[in-house]
């Protein structure tokens, strides 16, 4: 097994957890972008469609969140931050630190 298909398995079992985490902290969610294709966005490197052209999206290790408060979506990354760091803690990057608050990714060969 390749590390990049272990590390796949991990973020699909990761995530369960960080939805479940989000809830239990008083977000309310929902999905954003998990996999970009790359024969739709391009290859890893390669800018075609959106999103940044080396983003752990077209590599199966990212997820963009979408949280709310009370039915409010939640724009502020300082709102987000609570659930960003925990995810951290579990070894993940989250996008808050770059920019982009909803980003949940496991870092691979420097991409995020
Ligand atoms: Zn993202």
């Amino acid at each position: 097994m390749s590390p990049l298909l272990q590390k796949q398995m991990l973020f699909a079992k990761l995530v369960p957890a960080l939805i479940d985490q989000a809830h239990r902290m008083g977000y309310q969610v929902t999905l954003g972008d998990a996999f970009r294709d790359p024969r739709v966005f391009g290859a890893p490197g390669v800018a075609k469609g959106y999103g940044h052209k080396r983003s752990c999206h077209k590599l199966k290790l990212a997820i963009d969140l979408n949280l709310y408060k009370d039915g409010q979506y939640l724009e502020d990354t300082e709102a987000l931050r609570p659930l960003g760091e925990w995810w951290e803690a579990q070894g993940g990057t989250w996008g808050g630190r770059f920019g982009d608050g909803n980003h949940y990714s496991l870092e691979h060969e420097g991409m995020r």
